[in-house]
């Protein structure tokens, strides 16, 4: 954009801001240097509330009549930031992909709200290593750093008062936005410390260490779409859901290995503390989503706990997202017929993965072309694999790359082309084989299944 164009925007958007009160329109625009998308998509939680394509500028516009006040994010695929927007806005970013976060400034009505969340955020990616050192200090003196690394941020919010007026609740936002962050790492600590020391018990912590649970809300939907809000909450409920279960369940010490008993408890505690529907879904899903995805627990208990999730939050909004990954997960038990998905070969005939798997021992695993430090290392691993199991077909399902470039990449990586497939639709392939992690693998036996939650390195000792 042209520098002297650039400030007379700005002395226009400076001109309007005396009107913030009367208009209800808000302008968000913007320039994308470097951009990695054609788009940029505005959204309140989840829900898009529009799009804009860039122009032969790179410029992107989105003019929006009387939105709700409040935080935002905007998305530049791969990356997103928030935006915090009130009626009257006039707000201009710009960004360099190239550094997406770092180089992001904003200019106009609403600037100050905006840089100051950016700021914030940085700082927080600043400490990150810093804090991870300090899991090893004990209690106080934990406590003590914290609170000194949280204080420094709200004296910075403090001067930023002084300069600029900010709304209430564009104050709050702010404020959560520094004060969840740090608890975050309060609700950790017992953890990563008795992690750090390897000792056998969670530490004792002095009386006052959760002080600042009393100041805290689970009940406010401003909120539940900030980041740190959102982690707290995760990180809150792991640590009450592990000390209910400690002190007051008849599990002591298997209670790590009980995950059904664990995450059903945690299920309780969210149902009984928070009262907000969005955050409680969302808090339910990221229980239900751990604990299938990652726990692998028996048919049987699968079975018990979505029970238990219908009856807490059978109106979940995510419902028919945990109810596809259940039922994929219960289609792909051992001794099940792998399902029939289609994927196609190197001579694009479709074909299907029980008729790849019939009368021999195959061992389904996953690439994609955009992660190319996986696929370099899953490949030795093949190679490796099909010396020391030769009775084993090592048969390799491609996701997500375009036809040319998945053929280009087989020959580079020297994969046999006959063991080689691409998944046309791969959101049928992952809904029902449940491609997560990446270097999962799914080990069949004249295509019945014998382990889908297999993992290429760990499960051929
Ligand atoms: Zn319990």
């Amino acid at each position: 954009m042209n520098k002297n164009l650039l400030y007379l925007f700005l002395f226009i958007l400076a001109g309007c801001s005396e009107n913030k009160q009367n208009s209800p329109n808000v302008f968000f625009s913007g320039e994308i240097v470097n951009p990695t998308s054609e788009h940029v998509v505005l959204y309140k939680g989840d829900v898009v509330i529009d799009s804009s394509a860039l122009d032969e500028n790179n410029m992107f516009t989105f003019k929006l009549d009387s939105i709700e006040d409040g935080l935002y994010h905007f998305n530049h695929a791969p990356e997103y930031q928030y935006v915090f927007l009130e009626k009257g806005d006039s707000l201009l970013i710009r960004l360099n992909t190239v550094d997406f976060d770092e180089s992001l400034v904003f200019s106009g009505t609403g600037e100050e709200i905006n840089n100051f969340m950016i700021e914030i955020f940085l700082a927080n990616e600043g400490e990150k290593n810093l804090i991870d050192d300090y899991y090893g200090l004990e209690s106080k003196e934990f406590a003590r750093k914290i609170d000194s690394l949280e204080q420094l941020k709200i004296d910075l919010l403090n001067d930023l008062t002084l300069e600029a007026e900010l709304s209430e609740k564009a104050l709050q936002i702010a404020k959560a936005n520094i004060v969840y962050n740090y608890a975050t790492f309060k609700e950790r600590y017992p953890f990563r410390h008795k992690r750090l020391s390897a000792k056998k018990e969670v530490p004792n912590l002095p009386e006052g260490f959760y002080d600042y649970r009393k100041d805290l809300t689970y009940n406010n939907k401003n909120f539940t779409y900030l980041r740190p809000y959102y982690e707290y909450m995760v990180n809150h409920f792991g640590n009450l859901s592990y000390m209910s279960c400690s002190r007051g369940c008849d599990i002591k010490d298997k209670m790590v290995r009980n995950h059904l008993h664990f995450n059903k408890h945690k299920l309780k505690l969210i149902d009984s503390l928070v009262e907000e529907k969005e955050l409680k879904d969302n808090l339910f899903r990221n229980v239900a989503i751990d604990y299938l995805l990652k726990v692998h627990d028996t048919e049987a208990n699968n079975k018990i706990f979505i029970e238990v999730f219908h009856a807490l939050s059978g109106n979940n909004k995510h419902i028919s997202e945990i109810d596809d990954l259940y039922e994929g997960i219960r289609n792909i038990q051992p001794n099940k017929r792998i399902p029939n998905i289609e994927v196609s070969n190197f001579n694009g005939e479709k074909v299907s993965l029980q008729n790849i798997a019939k009368n021999n021992k195959t061992v389904f695993y996953f690439w994609s072309g955009s992660n190319k430090k996986h696929l370099e290392n899953i490949s030795k691993r093949v190679m490796e694999l099909s010396q020391i199991k030769p009775n084993y077909n090592f048969v390799g399902i491609n996701i997500q790359t375009k036809d040319d470039e998945w053929k280009a990449l087989t020959q580079t990586v020297g994969f046999d082309n006959t063991n080689q497939y691409r998944a046309d639709n791969f959101e049928e392939l992952t809904k029902a084989l449940i491609v997560y992690p990446m270097n999962k693998c799914i080990i069949t036996e004249n295509a019945m299944i014998v382990d889908a939650f297999g993992d290429m390195y760990r499960s051929f000792k």
